[in-house]
């Protein structure tokens, strides 16, 4: 018997503003048989954020009903708000052949580190400095003063934990950035056709 291939989990890690969207983004373009975690959150909705798309966007207590029933691969609290994956969107893209990307914070990277040995592979967004990613957050225009500094507060944590992960990359300059992320998903699932469009999923 032939075994199946290899699905992979590629959890992508940074601290807000090291142009880690964009990049999965990028990614989800070029690689047909990814698709894109889309994770629950107590967060509000942002700008043009929609239910299901984005987010889905739960309260609190239903949050934490789905903890008590044992329905996240991972969850985490981040700046102050409840993020997390399901199980069963893991395990049906799984089922249908295809690997995940995941956009979730240092703590829920570790989280499925320990679930899927096999699986995970941590890759790590790094801006090229502190300073820098502040820049970012500015011009970024999305968040009120005392939310960046929050984030900056959490960032240089985040860094830390980073360095732990299996892959940094430095996002100093997007293409390049780019190039090296491809490269090492390429390394694990081979080349994909282009302009076959990753579907989400959640
Ligand atoms: P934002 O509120 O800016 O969309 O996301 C804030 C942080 O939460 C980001 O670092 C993002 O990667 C992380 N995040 C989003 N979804 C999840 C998730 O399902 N689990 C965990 N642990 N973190 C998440």
């Amino acid at each position: 018997m032939v075994d199946a291939p290899q699905k992979y989990l590629f959890v992508i890690s940074a601290p807000s503003g090291a142009g880690k969207t964009t990049l999965c983004k990028k990614l989800l373009q070029e690689f047909a048989s990814i698709q894109l975690s889309i994770s629950s959150t107590t967060r509000k909705p942002r700008g043009t954020e929609q239910e299901g798309v984005d987010y889905f966007f739960l309260s609190p207590e239903v949050f934490q009903e789905k903890i008590q029933e044992d329905r996240f691969a991972e969850w985490a609290l981040v700046h102050g708000n409840y993020y997390g994956t399901s199980k069963e969107m893991i395990e049906s893209a799984f089922a249908s052949g295809f690997s995940v990307l995941l956009d979730i914070d240092v703590q829920g990277a570790e989280q499925l580190r320990k679930s899927y040995p096999r699986e995970c592979i941590r890759i790590f967004i790094a801006p090229p400095s502190l300073a820098e990613l502040e820049v970012r957050l500015r011009k970024r225009g999305t968040d009120s003063e005392d939310v960046i500094q929050k984030r900056m507060q959490n960032a240089e944590r985040e860094m830390r934990a980073g360095l732990q992960f299996d892959f940094v990359i430095v996002n100093d300059n997007l293409d390049r950035a780019y190039a090296e992320l491809k490269g090492l998903v390429e390394s694990r699932i081979g080349t994909r056709s282009k302009g076959s469009p990753g579907r989400q999923i959640g």
